[in-house]
């Protein structure tokens, strides 16, 4: 038999990327240099923001964009608990408590529960386009305007989704993206950017990533390094030019899934005002670990994303006393399997992934 090897996710690499990188080895210029600025004029345009800040990941720019938002000890943020837990790590590290609501049948957060969350304490909701499916943002920002609260858009997973035809990222207060490396835009290593409209928080975020200056002897605040560098910034530009074919690619490889695993397995729901870009493609199934075990075996690398939702992790429940159950979302971690899926998979490899899982079907 020969031996297969489907990896989960694979990053884009080329010969463009090859000699972006050694482009930049001549330029003489390493940190926050002409191919970062340009990296962000083209991420703001194509988030259609007025800016783009880059930092060294989401987490970093995130953690500078709620200090640049004045998010202080006690303040609440209404948030899913099913997403990676550095959603909720920047808010911790201000203070803030995140308030958890349950998700959806997209496993995005169900705006449903939104307003029964709110307290006088409240002061934002950060919304997460999981798995690359847009959380629904008009419903989600209607409720922010009524009750004054500002709306971060946590993209990491959906660079250029479409929420009814506009861009994830275009809509609330403020959002950021991560270029980790198996996320649908990479850098090939950490990175993240935040965008927002509001010039002074966009220049609040760049005093903070380097050194709490504007001018370079000039401190105005205690700031950090975390800036980001040119050698990313250059494979960042090339992704983001072919970002659209790896996304039609993902999303050829799902409607594959979706039109040979239909009755199989439970398939991922997408609303009808939604272009998903699927950084994941999430299956489920009552036994989900022997389905796994089974893929392995086969060579099909498989993930839970994610296998602990965030109300229950150590960091979590030794801080907070009072956290409510998430029916949903505790159903959700016990049956979730995401397949692969990435910009240049083939149909042959779904095929090949289908064909497994029907086989474990029929033995069942
Ligand atoms: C990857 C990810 C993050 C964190 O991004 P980093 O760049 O690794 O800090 C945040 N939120 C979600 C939903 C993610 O998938």
């Amino acid at each position: 038999m020969q031996v297969r090897r489907i990896p989960l996710s694979r990053p884009f690499i080329s010969d463009e990327i090859r000699q972006a990188v050694l482009g930049v080895l001549d330029s003489g210029r390493f940190i926050l240099g002409p191919q970062c600025q340009q990296f962000e004029r083209e991420l703001a345009q194509f988030a259609g923001r007025t800016h783009a800040v880059l930092s060294s990941s989401w987490t970093a720019g995130v953690y500078l964009l709620h200090l640049a938002m004045d998010l202080r000890p006690g303040d609440e943020v209404i948030v899913p608990s099913h997403t990676a837990f550095p959603s909720i790590e920047p808010m911790l590290h201000c203070g803030a408590h995140p308030v958890f609501v349950d998700i959806d049948d997209t496993y995005c957060m169900d705006p449903e529960l939104i307003e029964a969350a709110i307290t006088p304490r409240t002061v934002g909701i950060l919304p997460v386009h999981l798995y690359g499916h847009p959380a629904d943002l008009d419903h989600i920002i209607e409720i922010a305007r009524r009750h004054n609260l500002w709306v971060i858009e946590d993209c990491a997973q959906a660079h250029g989704a479409l929420y009814r035809n506009r861009p994830v990222g275009s809509i609330g207060t403020a959002a950021a993206f991560s270029f980790y490396p198996s996320k649908n835009l990479t850098v090939l290593g950490d990175g993240g950017c935040v965008l927002t409209d509001d010039s002074a928080i966009a220049e609040r975020v760049r005093m903070l990533r380097d050194h709490g200056r504007r001018s370079k002897y000039t401190h105005e605040v205690p700031g950090f390094n975390l800036r980001f560098n040119e050698i990313q910034a250059a494979v960042g530009r090339v992704g983001l030019r072919h970002l659209a074919e790896l996304n039609a690619g993902r999303r050829a490889a799902a409607a594959r899934y979706r039109e040979r695993l239909a009755g199989v397995v439970e398939l991922p729901q997408q609303r009808q005002w939604a272009t998903a870009v699927y950084h994941m493609f999430v299956i489920r199934h009552p036994r989900r670990d022997e389905l796994a075990k089974f893929l392995h075996e086969r060579g099909v690398e498989t993930g839970i994303h994610y296998p602990i939702p965030n109300h229950q992790q150590p960091a979590i429940t030794a801080r907070f006393r009072k956290i409510p159950a998430l029916p949903r979302t505790e159903q959700a971690v016990r049956e979730i399997l995401s397949l692969p899926i990435h910009g240049q998979i083939s149909l042959e490899e779904v095929d090949y992934v289908s064909d497994c899982i029907i086989e474990f079907a029929g033995r069942n």
